[in-house]
């Protein structure tokens, strides 16, 4: 039972709560606890509009409950830019269950949670993200139908980060072309932040280009291991900020475009997977373009694993989703030129094209 004291602080976090929902638009926003297997999430459904809300689940060790709202908000809420700007009949959704991944994990702590996703109807959808993998989301799946990213031998679309890697590579192919007008990536210098799904898949492809390639890991061994295998040059986790290269690419995690990165960064492009790399956007896109730094809008470049997981609730077709995921470099440079002719930053063109979309299916 809470007594008075906490009732007042449960009191002032309802503003706090309240007050994030109406910043960002939410349409719901729903806590989950269970005791018995300790599951605490929130799983944000921040539009619909288009159609149901679909987004990953991410399992992090927030310091506090607050760090955890926000990050999903924040999640829920690109999610919905990324499926109108992707042509997707998708809206924005997003889960964070707060805890150890490698200590939380259990079948019934995710059957439970299955039974949370399945209490909203189908208004959200979920996939992998940030430490779930495929087994996970196969447990999940025995609880409710409103999942993607199933195994391929049951009929699911897989992994999407082959396909987020696809994605983030074409659009820094378009970003070349825009920015040095050649889409070849070799002989560029690219900084990696990140090595892990998606970041390896990029390393992959920009080496086979022809790029030189750093990179860094919170996990020092992730990189050392990486660099047995690839040709690719290590650095520190601070280091990657000040390393001289043409195209910073974030693949961690987000607001790593910041007050303390900005003025260090070297290159003259950023292209990435990481979502909401811009840590306030207004004023980091505005810093960014200060220092002649291209941006390519986050949920634009790094939509292809939701494109994959969108095609695998039509019947997946693999060809399809590829050939969606290719619509990236298009559109790369179709915002990079509204950008340009109507005087506005890259990220204000690209919010601007997903919510007419919204604006019209609204009507
Ligand atoms: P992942 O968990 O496989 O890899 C993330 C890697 O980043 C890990 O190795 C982690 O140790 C490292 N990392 C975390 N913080 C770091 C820091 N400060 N400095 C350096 N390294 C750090 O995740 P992923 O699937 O590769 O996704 C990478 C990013 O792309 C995430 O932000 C994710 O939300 C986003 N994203 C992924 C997909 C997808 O299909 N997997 C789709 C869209 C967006």
């Amino acid at each position: 039972m809470l007594d008075i004291e906490e009732t007042s602080e449960v009191q002032k976090n309802q503003d706090m709560i309240f007050n994030l929902i109406t910043n960002g638009e939410h349409e719901q926003v729903l806590f989950c606890y269970d005791k018995p297997t300790g599951l605490k999430a929130i799983i944000a459904v921040h539009s619909t509009v288009l159609g149901p809300s679909l987004g990953g689940t991410r399992i992090w060790n927030y310091q506090n409950d607050q760090e955890a709202l926000v990050d999903v908000l924040r999640l829920s809420r690109g999610m919905t830019y990324k499926a109108a700007i992707s042509g997707l009949n998708l809206g924005g959704g997003k889960a964070v269950i707060i805890g150890d991944a490698t200590k939380i994990k259990s079948p019934e702590f995710w059957k439970r949670y299955g039974q949370f996703v399945e209490s909203l109807g189908g208004r959200y959808i979920t996939a992998e993200d940030v430490n779930t993998t495929v087994g996970d989301i196969e447990i999940v799946a025995s609880q409710t139908k409103h999942v993607s990213g199933l195994p391929l031998e049951k009929g699911g679309s897989g992994d999407p980060s082959p396909f987020t890697a696809y994605g983030v590579y074409l659009g820094m192919k378009a970003t070349a072309k825009y920015r040095w007008g050649n889409d070849s990536l070799g002989g560029k210098k690219v900084s990696v932040q990140g090595v892990g799904k998606v970041g390896t898949g990029l390393i992959e492809y920009l080496l086979e280009e022809g790029a030189t390639v750093y990179a860094t890991d919170l996990f020092e061994d992730r990189v050392s291991s990486l660099s047995k295998r690839l040709n690719i040059i290590p650095v520190g986790s601070e280091e990657i900020y000040d390393v001289d290269v043409d195209i910073y690419a974030p693949c961690a995690l987000g607001a790593t475009i910041n007050d303390n990165t900005i003025s260090r960064l070297k290159c003259e492009a950023v292209v990435g997977a990481a979502n909401n790399q811009l840590e306030v956007e207004d004023k980091h896109i505005s810093l960014l373009k200060d220092r002649d730094i291209l941006y390519a809008p986050d949920f634009l470049v790094n939509a292809g694993g939701v494109i994959n997981c969108y095609t695998e609730l039509e019947g997946y077709n693999k060809e399809k989703a590829l050939k969606n995921t290719e619509k990236i470099y298009d559109a790369t440079l179709e915002i990079f030129s509204k950008s340009n002719t109507e005087g506005i930053s890259t990220l204000k063109a690209a919010m601007e094209i997903a919510e007419n979309r919204i604006a019209s299916n609204r009507k």
